[in-house]
């Protein structure tokens, strides 16, 4: 944990109490209100019963000692009702910023570029956030929502209990024979000792809580660890099969333990250090309390306070005491909590490194988009090797491209290129002669519908999935749905298109097949009704036959578009009047399938004769 200046401290909570209070003006003020409330009702008791008592030992008329007891019960009641209607709104406005700030975490993550999607480090930027607002004794802006209320309740509490009791103090002068001098120093030397045990109090509890913020740091990974096996591995059907035929019960119960055993001895360390803490912040609060209770003893058996004084100032006692050790540690918990709603803050931070261009992407009814890659070269950030070296190709308008090579040789690469979820290193994309950076990346991404090799649906109905929306033409949804090939099995869904996919989440929903997630996806393509096509692989789970009736009647189905088939499988391209041939991150072979299967010393027909016992 880094060191934060308490200039950071205040400028991050501020920040984090401004988002509190632009989602919603209402919170901060019903958050100081609770807290005036709460310091309000600690004292009202105590003020009316001294003045109650102070009027029944002189024999006031009872009309005044009925007044004071419609004060007390009446000014608590009521306190105790708007306290209530108070933390009622209150509680929905913390689980609407719970939800809030996740939403703001989340809408970061999907737009964010997408090579940080791939990077280990974002990734695990954002799982740390998460696990600290889960992990026991966590942090983050709920926290911040939280402690405002204890901060400035308890605050206020103790300040008013610290006045009374230097009042006490020098209440007390008479000692001295009104010696104003010795009273001051006396007065001093009290706010003094608080000073010092406050200061005391606050160094050891921050030390606890930089202690808990380090050890979440290191129970992250085992967290993380168990809820994956807790929530991936031992509910899963997928893995439910392999754990009973192999007998895997008492291996995975082994490691279960030692993640648990492990994770335990961080925190019983924990427990020990909070243990110790509120031990010494209780001792040296329980000594000054009785101190102050010792001197409000002598002053009371001298007759120099009213029997409503000692009740006044006995209550503050009670108060500090029973508030001191809560404020030392809700002032500390806001200090420390600033390294979580910092984490928070700087993964929002993050700023996008793509260039984002205004260009408007010409609307053309031909389709008539020419694509060119002239000398790009590519690594993936961080690491050294280029997977595209002075990689030049024209796109021919309207069509097929056919991208075949080995795995790993940069096919899916030159997609996420194209596309821009990546920009190149060396050398431009062009779109109708103009760099793809200058153009509105929203509108440049219109052109394409790409369905990656793991392409994903998502749990929510059919509709929405073909047409990536929430509002979305349903009479063309179906007519994609059917040129996909789902006829048949649209008809056995009963709610159409309203129907959820998979059942994780909704026990009505349907678990479609690896073929039909595939239809679905093709489906969506379609929907799109976009220049471009590309199918990168979705099929490679299937055999080369299957994969090869998907692409050839796929392309049936892109008519006078232009669309990119990548495979590794030289079959399923065949089709295609177009083949570049890539290796190691570098076009190698171009043309026609006749043309390039001619050349026997080349890469294309090695793959051909390698792969020709499939189908032939
Ligand atoms: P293909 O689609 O031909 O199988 P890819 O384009 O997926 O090949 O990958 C080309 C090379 O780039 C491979 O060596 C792969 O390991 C590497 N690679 C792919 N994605 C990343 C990434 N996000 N970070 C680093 N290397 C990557």
């Amino acid at each position: 944990m880094n060191k934060l200046s308490l200039k950071d401290i205040l400028k991050i909570n501020f920040r984090g109490l401004k988002l509190i209070h632009n989602r919603n003006k209402a919170s901060i003020p019903l958050e100081i209100a609770d807290a005036l409330l709460i310091t309000l009702s600690s004292y009202w008791n105590f003020w009316f019963l001294a003045r109650l008592i102070d009027h029944v030992s002189i024999s006031a008329p009872s009309s005044v000692l009925i007044t004071d007891t419609v004060l007390i019960v009446g000014g608590d009641f009521l306190l105790r009702t708007l306290k209530c209607i108070i933390d009622h709104l209150i509680y929905y406005d913390g689980s609407s910023l719970w939800e809030d700030t996740n939403l703001y975490l989340n809408r970061k993550l999907v737009s964010m570029d997408y090579e940080y999607m791939e990077s280990e480090k974002i990734q695990n930027q954002k799982r740390n956030i998460d696990e600290m607002v889960n992990t026991r004794d966590g942090g983050g802006m709920n926290f911040l929502f939280w402690r405002i209320i204890g901060v400035v309740s308890y605050t206020l509490n103790i300040v008013i209990s610290v006045v009374y009791m230097i009042q006490i103090i020098s209440t007390g002068r008479s000692f001295f024979s009104d010696n104003t001098f010795k009273s001051i120093l006396l007065s001093t030397l009290f706010i003094a000792i608080i000073i010092f045990l406050v200061l005391i109090s606050m160094k050891r509890v921050k030390h606890l809580k930089e202690m808990i913020f380090h050890e979440n740091e290191l129970l992250i990974p085992y967290n993380r660890e168990m809820r994956w096996y807790t929530n991936n591995c031992l509910e899963k059907e997928a893995f439910g099969k392999s754990i009973r035929l192999f007998h895997q019960q008492p291996l995975l119960e082994n490691h279960l333990k030692a993640l648990l055993t492990a994770g335990s001895k961080i925190l019983i360390c924990r427990e020990k250090l909070e243990e110790k803490t509120q031990r010494i912040t209780d001792l040296l609060q329980a000594g000054l309390v009785s101190l102050v209770y010792l001197y409000l003893g002598i002053m009371a058996i001298k007759g120099l306070l009213s029997p409503g004084d000692v009740i006044l100032y006995a209550g503050s006692i009670t108060i500090f005491a029973s508030y001191f050790s809560e404020w030392i540690y809700v002032l500390t918990e806001l200090m420390t909590n600033t390294a979580y709603v910092k984490a928070y803050f700087d993964f929002l931070d993050i700023p996008n490194k793509k260039y984002e261009g205004v260009l408007p992407v010409e609307k053309r009814d031909d389709d008539q988009f020419e694509l060119e890659f002239r000398n790009v070269s590519f690594k993936y950030p961080g690491c050294k090797e280029y997977v595209l070296k002075d990689f030049s190709i024209r796109f021919r308008i309207g069509e097929r491209l056919a991208v075949v090579g080995k795995n790993g040789s940069g096919k899916t690469t030159f997609i996420k290129l194209l596309c821009r979820l990546y920009d190149p290193t060396e050398g431009e994309i062009l779109l109708n002669g103009i760099n793809i950076k200058k153009y509105d990346y929203k509108e440049y991404l219109n052109l394409f519908s790409v369905i990656f090799q793991d392409f994903k649906l998502i749990s929510l109905p059919l509709g929405e999935n073909v047409s990536a929306s929430i509002e979305y033409d349903k009479e063309k949804a179906i007519k994609s749905l059917i040129k996909a090939g789902m006829d048949d099995t649209l008809k056995e869904f009963d709610k159409g298109l309203n129907t959820i996919l998979f059942t994780e989440f909704d026990t009505q929903g349907i678990d479609v097949s690896g073929g039909e997630a595939q239809k679905i996806a093709i489906a969506r393509a379609l929907y799109h009704d976009t220049p471009f096509i590309i199918l990168d692989e979705p099929t490679s789970a299937l055999d080369p036959l299957a994969e090869y009736e998907i692409y050839s009647k796929f392309d049936q189905l892109v008519g006078t578009k232009t669309a990119v088939y990548i495979s590794h499988r030289l079959s399923s391209c065949q089709f295609c009047n177009d083949i570049i041939v890539i290796d190691q991150g570098k076009l190698i072979q171009r043309g026609s399938h006749e043309e390039l299967v001619k050349d026997q010393n080349n890469l294309y027909y090695q793959l051909w004769s390698a792969q020709a016992q499939y189908y032939q």
